[in-house]
């Protein structure tokens, strides 16, 4: 980058780039309307415009790599966490947004599980650093949805180890288009 002293007086003045930047993006508004309008009459159909997407009527698809929003995955019986509560999850997190409480099971002196498993999603960076550092594969982040307004108290973001463990068995039984069909529709009355 040039120091002030190395500039042009061009430079200096600044107003010919700021016209330069306003005449490159008048360039492409003008261009894609004509584009578009020319394609609602059936012409110019090759000519690739540039594309608003009207969230969330419509979306890109996301790739199956995308990080959404947590679940706790089941065991069988579909009613208890695969998580053993070994806080290795809580331990990687770089947002500290991990909460577990381990409990004992009482007829398993070896296995814990979570009493509390909490997960604030206001300081998570959803970096997936605790789907890496599991080892149970007890926590995923594949619903295919992303964070949203929750609600209007910090608590109402606090995603708890019920509300995961009913992420999981809702995407069992409609899959990610379902959950994110209901994840937006709220949005689409507004
Ligand atoms: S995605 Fe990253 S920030 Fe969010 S809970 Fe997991 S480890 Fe923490
Ligand atoms: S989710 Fe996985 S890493 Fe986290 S406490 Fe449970 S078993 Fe351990």
């Amino acid at each position: 980058m040039k120091r002030i002293e190395e500039m042009t007086l061009r430079e200096r003045l600044y107003f010919p780039e700021i016209l330069r930047g306003m005449m490159v993006t008048s360039y492409h508004f003008w261009r894609n309307l004509a584009i578009h309008i020319l394609q609602k009459v059936g012409l110019a159909r090759g000519v690739k415009a540039a594309i608003t997407v009207q969230y969330p009527e419509e979306r890109w698809p996301y790739p199956d790599t995308y990080r959404g929003r947590h679940r706790l995955t089941l065991k069988e019986d579909n009613n208890t966490v695969q998580c053993t509560a070994c806080f290795l999850c809580a331990t990687a997190c770089p947002a500290e947004c991990i909460y577990i409480q381990a409990g004992e099971y009482p007829d398993n002196s070896v296995e814990k599980y979570p009493i509390r498993y909490e997960i604030d999603t206001l300081r998570c960076i959803y970096c997936g650093f605790c789907v890496e550092a599991c080892p149970c594969d007890a926590i995923r982040m594949d619903s295919g949805t992303h964070p949203g307004n929750l609600g209007l108290s910090r608590q109402a973001f606090v995603e708890t180890k019920e509300v995961l463990m009913e992420r999981s068995k809702e995407l069992a039984k409609k899959g990610k288009e379902g959950l994110y069909e209901e994840y937006v529709r709220p949005y689409r009355h507004v």
